[in-house]
């Protein structure tokens, strides 16, 4: 078996000295007290300190630290902003994690080709602003997007409130630069939108930093839209809510974005931004149309409609863009406003039919109130992507673990009613022991093939998406018997 994964540590101090050869020493960190900068993404519950941390600032630099990586069997791990909520950047404790904050440049705007070029840490919101002077912007837009990472939100395919509309990440990138696990430099896709032979770009985006570090990002831009309209509609319950979501989409209008909070969503939103969402409202819409003006005044109306239809006893339309800042204010400083109204979350990613909506939310509501504590919903209701924040206060005794259970419990509500274990953040360390719930043996076998395809020695961010780290030395097809790492009690099977 070639199981670099087992191979003894290789001391820091050695792996620094390799580095050094095309890196400056600022940008090679193995002081402990910096290192622990490091040890989490977005989830924090997750901690580990790797053995080194490397800033490069080129291509090449990457390359050179991952060709060391590979010549000495190291495990490296890629991380952008570190804003992921799964555990996809958590460090190897033996490993070299590759951050990407200085690979910044926006190094094209190319608006007559509809695409810009940029560096993987380039900050999301960034590629909108250096666009928006031509009337043009880049489309995913994760409520992270102020600090995430273009070349994070590529290893995620992430989403947002817009995805309704305009799709995910995978469908706003045109082409990728990839260091290959063995150090190879590499493009996937291009400047066009179609190239023959296999679909290596759709295999790449999503797959978590498992098959490698993108380098270098083609995104598609889209031209503003000539009008946006948007509103808040306040009902007494997420029933309700749901109602007039299904009705919406059921029409046969597609918004740019339909979110909806609870009650426990709305409390801590006005908490934090004092947004003046409706009074007694058990639940709240925003809905976005946007689009040509004639065509969004006709489908504008019609939303209110369907919302009045369905129970809403508050409608505010945004009079101008401040108004619009206001009602996206609250929905999207959400996951952060929950701080106030409880000490500790966990933020939960599934995603449901839409249908299901009114079932699944109560049937979370009964899980949360037989374990003792409660969930906060705030979600891209259009897509069914749901997003409960399950709320516990870590000093009290087995709270936190009923938290976790009532976590889990979500995800297996999730599934049963035809779901998804995530919507947009991703497996990462956190979910890789429910990939089985949700799919077989031979499926996760024939994913490993691909991953074993770009990284047979498994140091592309291991430990990540995958049960048990089952390394390429295996032939995939039925496991019979327990994993050698199992039965030397080094992995758990989950
Ligand atoms: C408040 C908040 C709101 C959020 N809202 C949303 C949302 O609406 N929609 C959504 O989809 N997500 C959301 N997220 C999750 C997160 O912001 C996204 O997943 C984002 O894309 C992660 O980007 P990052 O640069 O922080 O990546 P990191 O956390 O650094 O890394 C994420 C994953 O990408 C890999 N990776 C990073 N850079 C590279 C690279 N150059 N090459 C290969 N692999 C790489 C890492 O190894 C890891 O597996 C939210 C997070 C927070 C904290």
């Amino acid at each position: 078996m070639d199981s670099a994964v087992l191979a003894p540590p290789v001391p820091a101090a050695q792996l620094a000295h390799r580095f050094a050869e095309q890196l400056a020493p600022g940008s090679i960190i193995t002081d402990p007290t910096r290192l622990s900068t490091y040890q989490c993404d977005g989830l924090a519950h997750y901690r580990v300190t790797p053995a080194v941390v490397v800033l490069p600032q080129t291509a090449a630099q990457v390359q050179h630290v991952v060709r060391v990586c590979h010549e000495l069997g190291v495990p490296f791990v890629a991380r952008g902003s570190g804003t992921g909520l799964s555990g996809g950047a958590l460090p190897h404790a033996d490993g070299v994690l590759v951050v990407t904050s200085q690979m910044r440049r926006i190094l094209e705007v190319d608006v007559a080709n509809e695409l810009a070029v940029v560096e993987p840490g380039v900050i999301n919101l960034d590629v909108t602003k250096a666009a928006a002077v031509q009337g043009w912007y880049f489309a995913p837009d994760p409520s992270s997007q102020q600090v995430c990472s273009v070349g994070g939100n590529v290893a995620e395919n992430s989403g947002g409130a817009h995805c309704l509309k305009y799709g995910f990440t995978t469908n706003h990138v045109l082409g990728v630069e990839v260091v290959t696990p063995d150090g190879e430099l590499v493009t996937f896709g291009g400047r066009t939108r179609d190239t023959p032979g296999y679909d290596l770009l759709g295999a790449f985006v999503g797959s978590e930093g498992t098959l490698g570090i993108t380098t270098k990002v083609v995104v598609r831009l889209l031209r503003k839209p000539e009008t946006v309209q948007t509103l808040l509609a306040g009902f007494r319950s997420t029933d309700a809510a749901g109602a007039a979501v299904s009705a919406i989409i059921g029409s046969g209008v597609v918004p740019a974005a339909i979110e909806l909070m609870d009650a426990l969503a709305i409390e801590a939103a006005e908490a934090a931004t004092h947004c003046g969402y409706p009074d007694g409202a058990g639940a709240v819409l925003v809905v976005e149309l946007d689009g040509p003006v004639a065509e969004v005044e006709h489908t504008f109306a019609a939303v209110q409609q369907h919302c009045r239809d369905n129970g809403s006893f508050e409608i505010r339309v945004a009079a101008d863009d401040a108004q619009r800042a206001l009602i996206w204010k609250g929905r999207k400083s959400a996951f952060a406003a929950v701080g106030r109204i409880s000490p500790d979350y966990i933020v939960q990613d599934g995603v449901i039919p839409r249908t299901k909506l009114a079932e699944v939310l109560s049937a979370m509501g009964e899980l949360a109130d037989a374990a003792g504590v409660r969930v906060a919903n705030v979600f891209h209701a259009g897509d069914g992507n749901l997003h409960p924040l399950v709320l516990f206060d870590d000093g009290v005794e087995g709270e936190a673990q009923r938290a976790e259970e009532v976590s889990g419990g979500i995800l297996d509500l999730c599934l049963s009613h035809g779901g998804s274990i995530t919507g947009e953040h991703g497996v990462g360390s956190d979910k890789a022991k429910h990939m089985p719930k949700m799919f077989t043996e031979d499926d996760l076998d024939t994913m490993q093939r691909v991953r074993c395809a770009f990284d047979p020695k498994g140091l592309s961010n291991p430990g990540k998406v995958f049960p048990t780290p089952r390394l390429c030395g295996e032939v995939p097809g039925r496991r019979t018997e327990a994993h050698p790492l199992v039965q030397a009690g080094l992995a758990d099977a989950f």
